[in-house]
């Protein structure tokens, strides 16, 4: 029952269907495709705002899939990113403005004694798991359900799997992501129920594992929290067994404290990659960890490599935004997410919605149909996603554009005035799926 002060979405619709006809899809990433009411075609974004081509206005808690944490169109990375243009646009040879944005990594993220520079997730994990395998001399990684590593073969395996094709939560399947891909990649992967020290530990006995890669926190499916204890348990267990830990930071990275999830929790991985958060928005990623390791790069016979890492107009937007994240920028975010977190707990509780507000203040997510905070993929699997749907979708069209699938991601920008105005949304939102 949409009432007619509602926005709607009708340029943009029609603009996604004429497109089709060059972008597959009308977009440039599947994780795009199937957004209710439409897939979005925006003209601007400032703060936590954007516009789209409708003339709505809308806030923004996409944050380009994460990595707005300073909201959109900062001027201090602006006036950097134009500096930069003035003095070229890629070298092929190093710069001043990459050393610096790599001193500023190595100098914020505890485990980083050596860094480099990468073009996207994706890429920098898949220099992870290469350094890691050429490190122990071993063939098999172990991944968690539910955990995100970029959509190469190797790793998009058991990212989403429906509960009924995944098998037993003791010893879960290896589900393929994708059709076309190689499904011999699986023969490397150990895939375990995250949140578990005991199935961990029986499975690294064995032995024959080169690394551990998982999000120390598990902000892609939702927000979730490691149980206390479990990632130092999984750091000396690692240790004990030779194994390589790579914390997977593309979200939690400069997003959850300027040294990220590792900071927050105080447990040092052997390797760790970002993204997202690093630049603000410029497609720019780093591995980060053990110089040793790193120096396979140079000594060991490993190969990493990109035309683009480390362009500098990108390092320009990186040095920008790593020098904005003052640790007093967290506990401003961390003010303005508690209230936003709280204010929708309270709105679902008063109208009788049963729903999970949990995770971070700079990243959450929302549960419906859920009892208690979720410890894993399969507990958040469970959630009632038919009504999320519902309520994001009436979120959009009052103003307010949250995933359908996944998290909220807070930025600078959200204020006090921002986060009330979303829980008026909300509020309106709750009212209308609970009519309809
Ligand atoms: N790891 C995690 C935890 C992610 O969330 C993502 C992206 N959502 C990636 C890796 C891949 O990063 P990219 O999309 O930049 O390739």
């Amino acid at each position: 029952a949409i009432t007619s002060d509602l926005l709607s979405f009708t340029r943009s619709a029609e603009a996604i269907r004429h497109n089709c006809q060059w972008m597959a899809g009308g977009v440039n990433s599947n994780f795009r495709l199937n957004i209710s009411p439409t897939p979005l075609v925006i003209e601007r974004g400032e703060g936590p705002f954007l516009y789209d081509v409708d003339g709505n206005r809308l806030i923004d808690y996409y944050l380009g899939m994460g990595p707005m944490i300073l909201g959109h169109n900062p001027a201090a990375l602006t006036q950097a990113v134009k500096r930069q243009i003035d003095d070229g646009i890629l070298f092929g040879a190093q710069s001043a403005v990459e050393a610096e944005a790599a001193r500023l990594v190595c100098q914020m993220v505890p485990s980083a004694e050596r860094m480099r520079f990468g073009g996207s997730g994706s890429e920098v994990d898949q220099a992870a798991l290469r350094l890691a395998r050429a490190a122990t001399g071993r063939r098999n990684i172990i991944k968690f359900e539910g955990h995100y590593h970029g959509w190469f073969d190797n790793v998009l395996w058991s990212t989403a799997p429906a509960p009924d094709a995944a098998g037993p939560r003791e010893a879960p399947k290896a589900v393929a992501g994708s059709k076309g891909q190689l499904a011999d990649t699986a023969d490397t992967l150990v895939v375990l129920p995250w949140n578990d020290p005991e199935l961990l530990e029986a499975r690294l006995a064995q032995g024959d594992i080169a690394a551990v890669i998982m999000e120390a926190a598990m902000c892609n499916a939702g927000a979730v929290h490691p149980l206390p204890g479990y990632l130092e348990g999984v750091r000396e267990a690692c240790t004990r067994h030779g194994t390589i830990l790579i914390f997977d930071e593309v979200i939690t990275g400069f997003r959850l404290a300027p040294g990220g999830a590792q900071e927050l929790f105080g447990v040092t991985p052997d390797l760790s990659t970002f993204g997202k958060a690093i630049a603000n928005g410029f497609p720019v990623a780093a591995i980060a960890g053990r110089a040793d390791l790193l120096d396979m790069f140079v000594s060991g016979g490993v190969v990493h490599g990109g035309t683009y890492n480390a362009q500098p107009i990108a390092m320009a937007a990186t040095v920008a935004t790593l020098q904005s994240l003052k640790p007093s920028l967290y506990e401003e975010i961390a003010v303005n997410g508690t209230r936003l977190m709280d204010g929708m707990r309270e709105i679902f509780a008063r109208h009788g919605v049963k729903a999970v507000v949990e995770g971070f203040p700079q990243v959450f997510h929302v549960a419906f149909g859920l009892e208690q905070p979720a410890r894993d993929y399969r507990d958040l699997a469970r959630m009632n996603r038919q009504a999320y749907v519902a309520f994001t979708t009436a979120l959009l069209h009052r103003g307010v554009r949250a995933l359908e699938r996944g998290a909220w991601f807070m930025s600078i920008a959200h204020d006090d005035a921002v986060v009330a105005s979303t829980l008026e949304a909300v509020e309106g939102a709750v009212k209308q799926i609970r009519a309809d």
